[in-house]
């Protein structure tokens, strides 16, 4: 039986797995069979990760995150989870290929998935122009035209974001009224590099090896048009990855992980959760990765009452 599982390879579950490592608990780490390293492998350079005052790419990134992992004893599995059993002392995690493995505790760190418009082009054109990160990616679009989808606090905030590198943003809504809160939406369109264009769904995203442009219908009279662009900001939302917890695990109103005041711990005792899935607001890599730590940490103390315990029990036998 291990110790420690961690579900989830982006920097909370890497970090997670570098501190449990270091702690000599052998942690086992569920990669996942195709999303392995998390959002940042889909990313081109990450410029705000501290450390690297040059960049580095975001495979870079989560291989050298990996490698530090596996340089202390942490085992990485590339598959997927396909069900738990975490109520129990010992938890249990399945694996696609039917591996059965258990620990006494499970850090969980699947991260979030952000909403995809599911356009054709969308996924082969993600990092050529298209991209779910103003944050990460906005630098890269100095003097350029982007468009900006959706109409929530993340729409209005890549949007405002862009404007100190771009010439101009399109906020492309698809309806008329906005989820933003009044003073997001009011900041946004006090700017006047963002031309707001309401009514609107974008239908094709056009580009060989870049963005080019987008295609555009009117939602109320049907009227299709293109627009010249080189960046699509896709911001409608993103999504935890709980589907694995649900009905097992407390959720938040917002449908990420509950966990108890700052710290990993979930409604079970001995299962953590760290990063994205415990996190609707900040959403950084440097954030999850301190995330993964708390984890890890929870984790320790949490085994060593664990082993306290059970030697309690010895002795008194
Ligand atoms: P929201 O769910 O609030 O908004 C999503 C937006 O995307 C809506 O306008 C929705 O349109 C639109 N949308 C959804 N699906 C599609 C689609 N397939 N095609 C086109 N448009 C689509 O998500 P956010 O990420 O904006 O916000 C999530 C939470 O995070 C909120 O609670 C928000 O307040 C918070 N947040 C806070 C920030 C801050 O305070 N600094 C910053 C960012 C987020 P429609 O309205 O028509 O359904």
């Amino acid at each position: 039986m291990r110790h420690v599982i961690i579900i989830g390879s982006g920097p909370a579950g890497y970090t997670a797995a570098i501190y449990a490592a270091r702690a000599n608990l052998a942690p086992l780490v569920i990669a996942s069979s195709v999303e392995f390293g998390g959002e940042l492998m889909k990313t081109t350079e990450v410029e705000n990760f501290p450390g690297f005052p040059e960049g580095i790419m975001g495979p870079d990134l989560m291989t050298r995150m990996q490698q530090q992992a596996e340089r202390f004893g942490a085992e990485i599995v590339y598959d997927d989870v396909v069900s738990l059993e975490l109520d129990g002392p010992v938890k249990a995690v399945t694996l696609g290929n039917g591996d059965r493995h258990e620990a006494h505790a499970v850090i969980y760190a699947t991260g979030s998935a952000y909403r995809k418009l599911g356009l054709p082009d969308e996924d082969r054109l993600s990092g050529y122009g298209v991209s779910w990160c103003a944050t990460c990616d906005g630098a890269f679009f100095r003097q350029k035209t982007v468009a900006v989808i959706g109409g929530g606090d993340s729409a209005m905030e890549e949007a405002t974001f862009l404007t100190r590198f771009v010439d101009k943003v399109y906020l492309i809504h698809r309806s008329e009224s906005f989820r933003a809160s009044a003073a997001m939406l009011d900041r946004a369109k006090a700017d006047e590099k963002i031309e707001f264009v309401m009514n609107t769904r974008v239908e094709q995203i056009f580009g060989t090896d870049l963005v080019s442009g987008i295609g555009l219908v009117d939602t109320v009279t049907g009227e299709q048009r293109t627009l010249d662009v080189q960046g699509v900001f896709v911001a409608i939302g993103a999504d935890p990855r709980t589907h694995l917890v649900h009905g097992v695990l407390e959720l938040t109103e917002q449908g990420t992980i509950a966990v108890d005041g700052r710290s990993s711990r979930t409604s079970l005792p001995g299962v953590f959760a760290a990063g994205d899935v415990v996190d609707p607001t900040y959403k950084q890599a440097i954030t999850a990765a301190g995330s993964g730590t708390v984890a890890a940490l929870d984790a320790q103390h949490y085994l060593e009452t664990v082993h306290d315990a059970s030697r309690a029990a010895a002795t008194a036998v």
